[in-house]
C-alpha cells in the first residue's frame, strides 16, 4: 500500500459533522448583513502580489513573512489574499463602485497566513467581512458595531465585549509617532529584538505586540487618544455617543492599534476571554485613504472582518443550537429490482409535494433488518417502508423512530398530507 498523502498543516478540512455549525452562522450572518442593506460581493482568492504591500503595508507581520507568494507562469509576483479589504478596493475600483455612491458590501471566505499553527491560528482560516464605502461620519461607524452587537445576540453568543480606539489622522499619528519613538528609545534595554526594527520602520505597531515581557512597557507609553487632531476627536465623541445612546457597552482601548497599516480614526475589536491567547474574534476599522492609495478617488471607507474558526470555537463552547441537517424520513425499500424502482418513484412524488422534505432513499439493497439499521442511524425522524405487501397495494407504512406509536399505513397522497403536517 502506498503511502497516503494529508492535508497542509494548518489547512483544515470541514467535516459533515462541523458543517451545520458553519452553515448556522454564515445563513444568520448573510440574513442580518442583508436586513442592513449589505450585497455580496465576491472577489479571486489570488491577486498580485502588489496589491497587498501596497494596502496592508511593507513593514507589517502580514506582509513580511506571512505571505502565499509564489511567481506565476510569466513571472508575475502573486499572492493567496491574507485578508479581503484590498482585495475588496482593487474590485470596487476596477469596476467603478465607487465613484459618487455609497457601498454597503460583505463578502465571505479563505484567507491564507504562513502562521505558525496553533489553536486559532491556521494557515487556511475564513472570514466574513463587510466594507463600507463613501461615508465618512461616526454614524456609519456607529451602526456597523451596533450590527455585529446583533450578529452577537442573534447568535446566542456570550462573553464577547466591545473594544474601540481612534488613530486620528495621519498628520496627528505622524506627530504622536515622534513621541512614541522618544519614549521607546529611552529605554532600549527592554525592548525585544522585533520591536528594536519597528522602532525604526513602524513603532506604532510595537503597541500591537504579544510580548508578555514587554506589556509593563507598552502600559507605560504615551498615548494617542491624547494626541488626536480635534476632528478626530468629536469623531470618536459622536461615535462613543451612539453607543451610548444605543446601549452598546465597550471599553475604550488606548494601545488598540491593528495589525494593518491603512486604518484612520476608528479601529474596534470584539474579544473573549474564553478562547485563550487568540481571543480576537471580529477586528476593524475606518481606511479613508487606502482607496486613493491604490489608484481610486478618494472614497472614505470602513469595514470588518470577523474569523470564522474562532466564532465557531466560542459557540461550540457554548454549546448554541444548531440548524437541523438530519433526514426527516429514511425510505426502506425491502424488496426486488421493481420494488426498488416503485420506492425510487414514490420517493420522487414526495418531494415534488414537499420540497422542504429531507427523505434519504436506502440505496444498495440489504435485508429489512440491515435497513432499519441503517434508519435508526440516519437520526431520521421517520422510517417509510415499501415491503412486498404495501407494493401490492400502492401503500407506504411510516414508523416513528423517536417515539413508540403504532405504525400507520398510508397511499402516497395520504402520507404527503400526513408529513406537511409533521416536518
Ligand atoms: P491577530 O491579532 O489574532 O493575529 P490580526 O490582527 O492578524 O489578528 P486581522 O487581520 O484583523 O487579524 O483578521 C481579522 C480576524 O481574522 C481576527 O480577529 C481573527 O479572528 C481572524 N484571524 C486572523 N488571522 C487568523 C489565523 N491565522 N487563523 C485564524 N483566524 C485568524
Ligand atoms: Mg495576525
Amino acid at each position: 500500500m502506498s503511502k497516503s498523502i494529508q492535508a497542509i498543516r494548518g489547512m483544515n478540512d470541514l467535516l459533515p459533522t462541523q458543517a451545520p455549525r458553519w452553515q448556522t452562522i454564515e445563513t444568520t450572518l448573510r440574513t442580518i448583513l442583508e436586513s442592513y442593506g449589505y450585497q455580496e460581493i465576491r472577489m479571486p482568492i489570488v491577486e498580485k502580489t502588489e496589491l497587498f504591500c501596497r494596502s496592508i503595508g511593507e513593514v507589517t507581520d502580514i506582509v513580511e513573512k506571512e505571505m502565499y507568494t509564489f511567481a506565476d507562469r510569466n513571472g508575475d509576483s502573486l499572492s493567496l489574499r491574507p485578508e479581503g479589504t484590498a482585495c475588496c478596493v482593487r474590485a470596487g475600483i476596477e469596476h467603478g463602485l465607487f465613484y459618487n455612491q455609497i457601498q454597503r458590501l460583505w463578502y465571505m471566505g479563505p484567507m491564507f497566513r504562513h502562521e505558525r499553527p496553533q489553536k486559532g491560528r491556521l494557515r487556511q482560516f475564513h472570514q466574513i467581512g463587510a466594507e463600507v464605502y463613501g461615508l465618512a461620519g461616526a454614524d456609519i461607524d456607529a451602526e456597523l458595531i451596533l450590527m455585529l452587537a446583533r450578529f452577537w445576540k442573534l447568535l446566542g453568543l456570550q462573553d464577547i465585549s466591545l473594544q474601540i480606539n481612534s488613530l486620528g489622522s495621519a498628520n496627528a499619528r505622524a506627530m504622536y509617532r515622534e513621541h512614541l519613538v522618544a519614549y521607546f528609545s529611552a529605554q532600549p534595554h527592554l525592548l525585544d529584538e522585533d520591536s528594536k526594527r519597528r522602532l525604526q520602520t513602524n513603532p506604532l505597531r510595537i503597541l500591537d505586540s504579544k510580548n508578555p515581557d514587554l506589556q509593563s512597557l507598552i502600559q507605560g507609553a504615551p498615548q494617542l487618544l491624547d494626541h488626536l487632531d480635534a476632528e478626530s476627536q468629536a469623531h470618536f465623541a459622536e461615535l462613543r455617543a451612539i453607543l451610548d445612546a444605543a446601549g452598546v457597552s465597550y471599553t475604550v482601548n488606548p494601545r488598540l492599534v491593528r495589525g494593518l497599516d491603512y486604518y484612520n480614526r476608528t479601529v474596534f475589536e470584539w474579544v473573549t476571554q474564553s478562547l485563550g491567547a487568540q481571543g480576537t474574534v471580529c477586528a476593524g476599522g475606518r481606511y479613508d485613504s487606502l482607496v486613493e492609495q491604490i489608484g481610486g478617488q478618494s472614497t472614505p471607507a470602513i469595514g470588518f472582518a470577523l474569523g470564522l474558526e474562532r466564532l465557531v470555537a466560542l459557540l461550540e463552547q457554548q454549546a448554541t443550537p444548531v440548524r437541523d441537517t438530519s433526514p426527516h424520513a429514511y425510505f426502506i425499500l425491502a424488496g426486488n429490482e421493481a420494488l426498488v424502482r416503485q420506492g425510487l418513484l414514490f420517493a420522487e412524488q414526495l418531494r415534488d409535494a414537499l420540497p422542504q422534505l429531507r427523505i434519504v432513499t436506502h440505496c444498495g439493497g440489504g435485508s429489512f433488518k440491515n435497513q432499519f439499521k441503517r434508519a435508526d442511524k440516519s437520526g431520521a425522524r421517520f422510517a417509510l417502508i415499501l415491503g412486498e405487501e404495501e407494493w401490492a397495494n400502492q401503500q407506504i407504512t411510516l414508523k416513528s423512530l423517536r417515539q413508540t406509536e403504532a405504525q400507520q399505513t398510508f397511499s402516497v397522497a395520504g402520507l404527503i398530507e400526513y408529513l406537511a403536517q409533521h416536518i
